[in-house]
C-alpha cells in the first residue's frame, strides 16, 4: 500500500513537472509577455512572445547558416509555431539578413516595415528589396505610419518612428507622455554624413503589456531620434529599453535615453560593434537606471564599463574571461580587442538573453549562458 502510495505520488510529481516549452512561455509563472534577445553578432533578431502566445520577430539577423539557426534554435526554445508578426526596422544586412531563408523554414503572416529603402541603389539593397516584393506578393505586408496600432495580442502596441517620421502626438496611457523634455535644451547636434541614411528611416514601435513597457527603434540614429523627443516627449517612460543601433554613439543621446528613463536595457552589441563608451556613459548616468544586460562582452566598454559577466549572453574568447577575472580582482587589465573582422564570431552555442513582463510592471531578465536570473520589482 506504502509502496502504491509513492508511486501514485511520483506520477502525480512528474505529471506537475512543466514541459521545456511550458518553461521558455512563462506558462508556469502566470501569463507573461516575453522576450527574447537573440545573438546575432551586432544585428538584430528581437522574438516578442504574447500571453496568449502569438508572436512577432523583429528583424532577422545576417545572412547565412549562422544567425539562420540562431534564429530557429530559439523558435524552438520557445515553441514558436509561426510567425504571426514579422517586423523588418530598416534595409540593412545585419537585419533583413535571414528573412528569405527563414520564409521558407516557417510560416510568416504578415509583414511590417518603413517602405522602400532611401539606399536603394545599393546592389545588396536591391538585390534583398526584389526578393522581399516576392515574400510580400505571397504574404499582407503593412507600411507602418507612426501612430499605428499594432494588432499584437494582449499587449498595446505602437508604431511611433517610421520612414524618418515620429509620432507627433502624446501617446495615450503612456506616463509622462506630452511632457515638454528640458533636456532638448542641452542637445548636441551630430555630423551624420557617415551614417548609412536607411539608419534615419528605421520603423520603430513601443509596447505596453500593463504596467510595463518597452521600446524597439531599430538603428533610429541621433538627429532622428531627437524629432521624437524635443520639443516633447511624446512617449512617456519605459522599464526596458533596446540600445539604440546595437549601442553605437551615432544614437542614444542623452535627450532621448534620460527623457524614457529605462530601469533596464539590453545592448545587442556584438565584441567590436556597439558598446561605445559615449553610449555606457549615457546609460549610467540616466535617471533611475538599474542595469544593463549584453548579447557580447564589448572591448570598446573595457573593464570599466562593461556590466558583470552574470549580465553577458555570450563571453567567447580567452582574453575577454582573462578581463573579467582581472576586473574581480581589482587588477583592472587593458584590454586590446585582437586582429579580426567586426561581427563575424561563430562560437556555439549562442547565447540569447529572456524577458519576462508581467502586467504589474515587474519583470525578470535571464541569461540562457548560466541560467542567472534578476527580478526587477514593478515600479511605485
Ligand atoms: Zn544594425
Amino acid at each position: 500500500m506504502l509502496h502504491r502510495s509513492i508511486f501514485l505520488l511520483l506520477t502525480l510529481a512528474l505529471c506537475l513537472v512543466p514541459s521545456a516549452a511550458a518553461i521558455a512561455h512563462g506558462q508556469t509563472a502566470g501569463k507573461t509577455l516575453d522576450i527574447y534577445f537573440i545573438d546575432t553578432e551586432g544585428g538584430q533578431a528581437t522574438l516578442y512572445v504574447s500571453p496568449s502566445g502569438q508572436t512577432l520577430l523583429v528583424d532577422t539577423g545576417n545572412s547565412g547558416e549562422r544567425d539562420l539557426n540562431r534564429i530557429l534554435d530559439v523558435l524552438t526554445t520557445a515553441g514558436v509555431k509561426q510567425i504571426d508578426h514579422m517586423w523588418l526596422t530598416h534595409y540593412h544586412g545585419d537585419h533583413f539578413g535571414s528573412m528569405v531563408d527563414l520564409s521558407k523554414r516557417i510560416a510568416i503572416k504578415q509583414l511590417y516595415d518603413h517602405g522602400p529603402s532611401i539606399e536603394g541603389d545599393r546592389p545588396r539593397v536591391a538585390a534583398f528589396q526584389k526578393v522581399y516584393a516576392e515574400l510580400y506578393a505571397k504574404i499582407p505586408r503593412s507600411v507602418v505610419k507612426p501612430g499605428d496600432q499594432i494588432a499584437f495580442t494582449g499587449t498595446d502596441m505602437t508604431a511611433v518612428m517610421s520612414d524618418g517620421n515620429p509620432l507627433t502626438r502624446p501617446l495615450a496611457k503612456a506616463p509622462g507622455a506630452g511632457r515638454p523634455n528640458p533636456l532638448c535644451a542641452t542637445f548636441a547636434a551630430r555630423d551624420e554624413s557617415t551614417v548609412d541614411p536607411d539608419n534615419h528611416q528605421s520603423a520603430g514601435f513601443v509596447m505596453a503589456y500593463g504596467r510595463f513597457r518597452t521600446i524597439n527603434l531599430g538603428d533610429l540614429t541621433w538627429s532622428r531620434e531627437y524629432t521624437l523627443m524635443c520639443p516633447n516627449n511624446n512617449i512617456g517612460t519605459f522599464d526596458l529599453y533596446l540600445t539604440n543601433h546595437h549601442g553605437l554613439d551615432q544614437s542614444g543621446s542623452p535627450a532621448f535615453v534620460h527623457a524614457i528613463q529605462p530601469r533596464v536595457a539590453v545592448m545587442n552589441n556584438g565584441t567590436r560593434k556597439g558598446g561605445a563608451v559615449q553610449t555606457y556613459q549615457t546609460l549610467e548616468s540616466s535617471p533611475g537606471f538599474d542595469d544593463l544586460w549584453q548579447l557580447h562582452w564589448s572591448y570598446a566598454g573595457g573593464v570599466e564599463h562593461n556590466p558583470p559577466a552574470l549580465q553577458i549572453a555570450n563571453i567567447d574568447a580567452p582574453d575577454q574571461l582573462a578581463a573579467i577575472i582581472g576586473m574581480a580582482s581589482g587588477a583592472q587589465p587593458a584590454v586590446a580587442p585582437p586582429a579580426g573582422p567586426a561581427g563575424n564570431a561563430a562560437h556555439s552555442p549562442a547565447h540569447y538573453l529572456k524577458v519576462s513582463a508581467r502586467t504589474d510592471g515587474s519583470f525578470t531578465v535571464t541569461n540562457s549562458r548560466n541560467g542567472y536570473s534578476k527580478s526587477y520589482a514593478a515600479r511605485p
